[in-house]
Order: structure tokens, then C-alpha cells, then sequence
């Protein structure tokens, strides 16, 4: 696990996507590694301008581009005034950016790599990390999406190797789908705006938000009218968080629309509400948890449920990977369920399932966690039982208790914590539950608790105006705490802090959704106090050799060294 507050040393490097439309980029050299600079620039909109002898080789490809016109060619040796008289003119003829590609050893090199640094031209020296303000990615497109990667100049195959890897986990289309969805994130905002539903301007227009904003998931009820007024783009927001990707890609505007317009109305879209007769198949229904995320924390009864649904309605929360493992002629539905319509979609998937099974089909209700862990499960189990259906329920490993698991956290310890309380941080209708009384050999696992952090630990540590006085114990300021978000999913974090500061640490790290909060001394048992207000870990490992991967690979090596 790679924990963000010990790693000292080398500084990350600030990656950005530049925009280098008409720049003028000087490319010193002429070989393999200028083409290749060359055909860099030139697909960024750049306007290379190759500075080598006539004497050398002129690699094929440059050939043509200049052959073509494409590409300038000035045809000797470069001298220090190239970098203040080849540039733009409304840049005072400055260049905008230099690739050396003489090679490291190469007395000019050096000698150009610092005089652009005096000029502040971005300057990169192949294979020459030193004499180098920039490196170059290696990259992947698709439409609007660019992925760069670099390993620091430690090895360009594994960043090539990446590559390939990471674009050949995303599925097809996902630039168009990026399209798509921007254009309608566009389109809900500009008719609030013109509703005067908005006067904020379009936000987060740029990818360096780290994660979501602590608020991400805040509820919004019917008496907030500020925040129902731009409630479309909140849930434009959230199906980009939690739809898998293999789903996003396959939306269509006609999909946005139904979306959209079935909650803007309040009105369910669900036209499989009829009966139809002859029925000769009784219908069946599952209800099942499907764990805190990783597939591999699914039961198997749960899994051989999956496989023979014919339709499952899955939980917002189920997450990408356990949904991939639905065969794909199954029919699959995901809750539209966002902060602020929990009812309208229960309501929705309860008549689907009811639906279906008037039809006779076997319907596999998807449940994340745990059914009965705050899943009304039970809710369901009486809604299908009274239309003479009776559920089969399976349970799930509850994130409750997982969450607190992968994240080192035992929820009892001898001497420690004997006692483990499951509570929610959000009551009926977003009222705030009663905080507990301070117990201090007690673990708690607040669920649904993060977007109202600070006032739940407010409630925690101080009494009210309105309560009797002394009439709970207060928890003491530093009773240790941690957030567990996403647990077993590979982006799992964990920030560790006291109840004093944790809500500092969760507003710095913003929120990565969904997230919940461990309170007790069980916190510190696997990992004491380090001196800091707050450390997060990033990762998550805790499956890790367990599958067969490994293995493979090991008995592949020992085969090849026989
Ligand atoms: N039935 C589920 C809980 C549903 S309530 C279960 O047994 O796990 C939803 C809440 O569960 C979220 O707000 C969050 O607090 C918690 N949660 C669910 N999955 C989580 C995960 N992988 N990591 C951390 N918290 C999670």
C-alpha cells in the first residue's frame, strides 16, 4: 500500500496537456528521433522546424514532410541566435520549444539545454533527464480523451507496455461517450442558466480535481431548493461516478433524455408494469449482497445467482467489476438512485422486479454489502412476499465490517475494543441520527456518514444547546479515527487521523465516494499514532496473491529456466 505522507525524495513532476496550436518547436537533429519529435509536433498543431547540416542523413519520413512543406529545414549546424530569431513575431520571434535529439554526450546538448533554460524555453534532450524541463508522455487518445504516462526516464517499455494495458481495459468509444456526456453536462446547464435555476458558472471544466468534493454525495431533500434547482447535472455527476464504464460507453442521448426527463417529472419510465396472462413459469426472486467490491469477496451462492437471472437489478453502489461478470445476454438495470430520489427509485425497481416476475422470470435483485445492512432488504422482502413472491435472501460481506478489515482496523482487540457498533450518519429524510454515547472500548462504523463529516463529529465531541446536560459521555477529541473509501477496489484509500482533525484531512483529500468512518482506540491497534494530524494510504493489496496469476507466472519461470 502506498501511503502518501512517506515518500520523500524526488518531486512528482506537474503534468499538464498543452496546447501548442502554431507554436514554432525547433528540433535539432534529423534522425529516427527527430521524425519521431516531428510527428509529435505536428499532430499537436506545433510547426517543427528541423535545424541539422546538410551533410546528414535526413530520416525518410522528415523527407517528405519537408518535401511537403510541412516542415522547415534549415540546413546547418544551429547557433545560440536560432532561439530568438526562428520564432512566432507577436513572441518577439522567441521559440516556443526545443528537442535536442543529438544525444546526451553531445557537447552541444548541453550547451542548448542551457541557454533555453536562461531563456525559459521548454527545452527536452532525448535520453538526457538532466538537461531536460520536459519529458514527453507516452500516450493514448481517443477523441477528447488523452492518457499520458511516464515512468521518470526509468523505462520506456513499461510506460509503453501501460499503455497498451490501460487502453485495452477501456472500453470502445468511451471518447465519443466523453463527447456525449459533455455535450448534455453543457446542455442541463445552460437551461438552468437560462431558468434561472444557476447563476454559478459551468464548473469543473478542468480534470485536476483529485477526487470529488467532500459534499459529492450530500443529500438533497425537497425543502433544499437551491440545490433540487440544478438537480439534473447532479445526477449527470453521478452516473459518470458510479455507471461502469462498459455501460456509459453504450448510452445514448435518447437514454440522457429518458434520464433526465423521468426525474426532472418525478415520474417513473417503467412501461413493464402489465400483467401478462397465460403465465405457466412461477416467477423467482433473489435477493442478494454482492460485497464490499471486489468480485473475488462474492459468495458463490451470490455468484450462481448472477448467472442464472434472467434479469438483475443492481444497487447504484454494485460495483463495475462484480457487474462483469453478468452474462451478457442478461438483462441488467441500474438503480437511478442519486442523492435526493432514494424512494422514487426503490419505487421504480420494485415494479420492475414485480414485473418480471409476473412473467415468469428469475429475478436477481443486486444488493451491495450486505442485503439487511442498510439495503432494505427487508423492505423488499415484505414488498415481494405480499405479491406472493418470497424472496431467497443471501447475505453479503458487509463493508461495515470489511471496510475496517482492509484497513488494518480489527473491530475488537483484546484489551482494547470489546464492543462494535454499525450506525448510520444520515437518519430518515437526511435528519441527523443520535450520535452515540462515548464507549471507550467500543469500535464504530458510521455508514452513509461522510457528506455530514463535521457536523457528525461536532455531535460526537459536544453536546447541543437542546440536550440535556451530561445526559451522553462526549468522545475525547483524540479518539483516533480513520475514513475507509472504496475498500478492496483497487483505488481504495484510508486517511487516518483523530476525531480533532479528521475533518481537515477529509476536506484536503476531497471525497472518492463510497466512504465511511471507523471511531475507537481499535484504530490505533495496527497503527499507532505516527506524529502527524492525518496520513493516507492509497491502494488497495489486500487480495493480493491469492489468485492463480502469480503462480502461473512462477511455474512459467521455472519451466523455462528446466
Ligand atoms: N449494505 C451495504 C451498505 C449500504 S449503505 C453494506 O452492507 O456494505 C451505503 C454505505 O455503505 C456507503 O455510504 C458507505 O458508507 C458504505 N460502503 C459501501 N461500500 C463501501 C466500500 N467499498 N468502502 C467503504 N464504504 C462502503
Amino acid at each position: 500500500m502506498k501511503s502518501t505522507t512517506d515518500t520523500p525524495g524526488a518531486a512528482v513532476p506537474l503534468m499538464t496537456a498543452w496546447n501548442v496550436e502554431s507554436q514554432i518547436h525547433l528540433i535539432i537533429g534529423a534522425n529516427s528521433l527527430a521524425a519521431a519529435r516531428c510527428a509529435k509536433s505536428l499532430e499537436a498543431g506545433a510547426q517543427p522546424v528541423i535545424i541539422a547540416p546538410e551533410t546528414v542523413d535526413v530520416h525518410f519520413t522528415l523527407a517528405e514532410h519537408i518535401a511537403s512543406e510541412k516542415v522547415q529545414w534549415v540546413r546547418r549546424d544551429f547557433q545560440d541566435d536560432d532561439l530568438k530569431t526562428l520564432g512566432r513575431e507577436e513572441v518577439d520571434r522567441v521559440v516556443d520549444a526545443v528537442f535536442v535529439t543529438l544525444g546526451a554526450t553531445h557537447p552541444t546538448s548541453s550547451h542548448i539545454s542551457s541557454l533555453c533554460r536562461r531563456l525559459r524555453i521548454p527545452v527536452n534532450v532525448t535520453d538526457a533527464p538532466d538537461l531536460c524541463t520536459f519529458t514527453l508522455l507516452s500516450t493514448y487518445s481517443d477523441g477528447p480523451l488523452h492518457i499520458g504516462i511516464t515512468t521518470s526516464g526509468r523505462g520506456c517499455k513499461i510506460a509503453s507496455r501501460l499503455r497498451r494495458e490501460i487502453a485495452a481495459f477501456l472500453p470502445s468509444n468511451l471518447g465519443a461517450a466523453i463527447d456525449r456526456l459533455g455535450a448534455v453536462r453543457r446542455r442541463l446547464w445552460e437551461e438552468d442558466h437560462a431558468a434561472g435555476r444557476t447563476d454559478a458558472a459551468l464548473e469543473g471544466d478542468d480534470d485536476d480535481i483529485i477526487g470529488q468534493k467532500h459534499t459529492f454525495n450530500t443529500l438533497v431533500t425537497e425543502d433544499d431548493v437551491a440545490a433540487a434547482k440544478t438537480r439534473r447535472t447532479r445526477w449527470l455527476s453521478q452516473i459518470c461516478e458510479y455507471w461502469p464504464l462498459r455501460k456509459l460507453v453504450s448510452i445514448t442521448d435518447a437514454d440522457m433524455d429518458e434520464i433526465l426527463k423521468a426525474y426532472s417529472s418525478g415520474q417513473s419510465q417503467d412501461s413493464e408494469t402489465h400483467i401478462t396472462n397465460g403465465i405457466s413459469k412461477k416467477g423467482k426472486i433473489v435477493l442478494a449482497g454482492s460485497g464490499p467490491g471486489h468480485p473475488d469477496l462474492l459468495t458463490r451462492a451470490t455468484y450462481n445467482a448472477i448467472q442464472n437471472a434472467d434479469i438483475i437489478l443492481a444497487d447504484k453502489l454494485v460495483p463495475a467489476p462484480v457487474l462483469d461478470l453478468i452474462p451478457r445476454r442478461t438483462e441488467v438495470h441500474i438503480a437511478r438512485k442519486f442523492p435526493g430520489n432514494a424512494d422514487q427509485a426503490q419505487e421504480e425497481f420494485l415494479q420492475m422486479g414485480l414485473a418480471a416476475l409476473r412473467k415468469g422470470r428469475q429475478v436477481l435483485r443486486l444488493k451491495q454489502g450486505d442485503p439487511y445492512l442498510y439495503g432494505r432488504g427487508a423492505e423488499e422482502f415484505e414488498f415481494f412476499r405480499g405479491e406472493g413472491y418470497i424472496p431467497i435472501v443471501l447475505p453479503g460481506i458487509t463493508s461495515a465490517m470489511s471496510a475496517s478489515l482492509f484497513a488494518d482496523i480489527p473491530a475488537t482487540h483484546r484489551g482494547v475494543s470489546d464492543q462494535v457498533l454499525v450506525c448510520t450518519g444520515t437518519g430518515r429524510k437526511g435528519a441527523a441520527p443520535q450520535p452515540p454515547t462515548y464507549v471507550p472500548t467500543q469500535t464504530v462504523v458510521f455508514l452513509m456518514a461522510l457528506h455530514r463529516l463535521s457536523a457528525l463529529i461536532e455531535s460526537l465531541t459536544t453536546s447541543s444547546a437542546e440536550e440535556v446536560p451530561n445526559s451522553r459521555a462526549l468522545w475525547p477529541k483524540e479518539t483516533p479515527c480513520a475514513i475507509v473509501e472504496r475498500a478492496s477496489c483497487p483505488d481504495q484509500r484510508v486517511v487516518r487521523s483523530t476525531l480533532e482533525h479528521i475533518c481537515q484531512a477529509f476536506e484536503a483529500a476531497g471525497s472518492r465516494p463510497p466512504g465511511l468512518l471507523v471511531v475507537g482506540a481499535s484504530c490505533h491497534v495496527l497503527h499507532g499514532a505516527n506524529g502527524q494530524k492525518w496520513a493516507i494510504e492509497e491502494g488497495f493489496s489486500g487480495l493480493d496473491g491469492l489468485s492463480g496469476e502469480v503462480d502461473a507466472i512462477s511455474v512459467a519461470l521455472n519451466e523455462a529456466e528446466k
